[in-house]
């Protein structure tokens, strides 16, 4: 009988898995929450057959896994920002990018990215946060401000939470390179590896418990009908811990494990897309705008799509994120507004709270002081037939990523396929 894997969640990291050991010959079948598959991946239409994403957006350059991805299912991936020009700050009323700064905040941001840089080379991971290293680091008020910034835009959590250890890995980013978009909507990369799958992908099927003995993994799985059975030789969770908490699991997890998945915490991010009728800024390319506001970043996802109409993208993130509720759409179309007071009226617009989606539980995972050296070691290690991938369980460097998400399909595609002499 050919070796059987239940594979839990359908988002990257489980379609890439089940993609992988499908390719392997292994027989998989995939239990998936939601009515869609993609997950924190969720291409939306608008108008004008213009299409926004509610979740992941960017693949970077160095993203090279979804590249291969993308070229073997022929999609293609459109340019969107060239660092360091693409990237703007509002500062006191105008937009400032790296090359127009002063020579005294361009020096204020070098000694805090070299600081930061020191911290990887050393692999340090001190007990502090963001915050309380800035204070205690001579770390000049514009480059403070700037790393605040960071904190809710990119990590979408506070600087008060954040280690610095965690932070420092991604600091250098909008320094140099560029970043893209998946031609036609990231749902089209996760459509192409769920058709692959084909029945095999079950949908709106949310796993309730997760039970292992000596020989299987047994998980109890949501039907349409009541409760249901399913039982496998391996299993692959792939589901947030901010959600799998929430679930029971009779697995030999060494307790770190167990620590980790009750308390490894979650950013939250509104993202808003608003459509608009047509440009109303004057600078070729939007690029990507980080402000204080309600929401933190701001930038337009229709540069290579088809129509006068343009949608701009709204990232709340941290805590701030936590108070938009209802007023989201509104919130955003002020944050607009502040950068550009003559905007005109919007046309439509689409929201999610990913703290508030069931499914989810957040955005993205971040650490807290000390947590990442000491999870990082049991974060993708087996507890007995019951392996562990998402983008928590990446390489720290492509944690928060779609990249990381398929990276680490593929490495507990391999630690199976590894066990069973393939
Ligand atoms: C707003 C936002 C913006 C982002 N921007 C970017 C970006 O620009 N670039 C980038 O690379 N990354 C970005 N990311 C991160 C990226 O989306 C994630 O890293 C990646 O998609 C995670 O994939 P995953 O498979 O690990 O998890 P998920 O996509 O969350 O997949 C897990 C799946 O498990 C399902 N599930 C949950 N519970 C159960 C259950 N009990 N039973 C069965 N199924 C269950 C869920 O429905 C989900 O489909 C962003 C994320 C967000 C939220």
């Amino acid at each position: 009988m050919p070796h059987q894997i239940i594979v839990i969640g359908a988002g990257l990291a489980g379609l890439s898995a089940s993609y992988e050991l499908l390719r392997a010959g292994m027989d998989v079948q995939v239990f998936e929450a939601r009515e869609r598959v993609g997950g924190r991946a969720h291409t939306v239409q608008l108008n004008a057959g213009q299409h926004g994403e509610l979740g992941a957006e960017f693949v970077d350059d160095n993203h090279t896994a979804l590249m291969t991805y993308a070229a073997q299912f022929g999609i293609q991936l459109d340019l969107a920002n060239k660092f360091p020009d693409d990237l703007y700050w509002f500062i006191d009323g105008s937009l400032r990018n790296r090359l127009s700064l002063t020579t005294e905040q361009s020096a204020a941001l070098d000694n805090l990215y070299a600081k930061l840089q020191t911290l990887i080379q050393e692999q340090k991971d001190p007990q502090q946060t963001l915050d309380e290293w800035l204070d205690t680091h001579s770390i000049a008020p514009f480059a403070r401000w700037i790393a605040r910034l960071m904190a809710s835009s990119l990590f979408a959590t506070d600087p008060e939470l954040i280690s610095i250890g965690f932070f420092a890995y991604f600091a250098g980013i909008g320094n140099s390179g560029c970043n893209m978009r998946v031609h036609g909507g990231i749902s089209r990369l996760v459509d192409a590896l769920a058709q692959h799958l084909g029945d095999r992908v079950h949908t709106s099927t949310p796993v309730r418990c997760i039970q292992h003995t000596d020989d299987t993994v047994t998980v109890n799985v949501e039907t349409a009908t009541g409760l249901v059975e399913v039982t496998g030789h391996s299993a692959i969770v792939t589901i947030p811990w901010s959600v799998l908490r929430h679930i029971p699991i009779e697995a030999p997890l060494t307790e770190i494990q167990r620590e980790a998945i009750s308390t490894l915490p979650y950013g939250g991010v509104v993202k808003t897309l608003l459509q608009y009728p047509y440009q109303f800024w004057s600078k070729p390319n939007f690029g990507i705008i980080l402000l204080e506001n309600n929401y933190h970043a701001i930038w337009e996802p229709t540069s290579a799509q088809m129509g006068r109409e343009k949608i701009l993208s709204c990232f709340s993130g941290g805590k701030r994120s936590l108070t938009l509720s209802e007023q989201a759409g509104e919130l955003a179309v002020a944050a607009i507004n502040t950068l550009y007071p003559d905007a005109p009226e919007i046309i439509a617009s689409r929201s999610c709270d990913w703290s508030a989606d069931e499914w989810a539980r957040g955005a993205y995972c971040y650490f807290r002081p000390g947590d990442l050296h000491r999870f990082n070691p049991h974060l993708t290690q087996p507890a007995g037939r019951i392996f562990f991938a998402g983008e928590h369980t990446a390489p720290v460097e492509y944690r928060g990523y779609m990249e990381g998400a398929i990276r680490s399909g593929q490495r507990a595609a391999q630690q199976i396929l590894s066990l069973l002499g393939e």
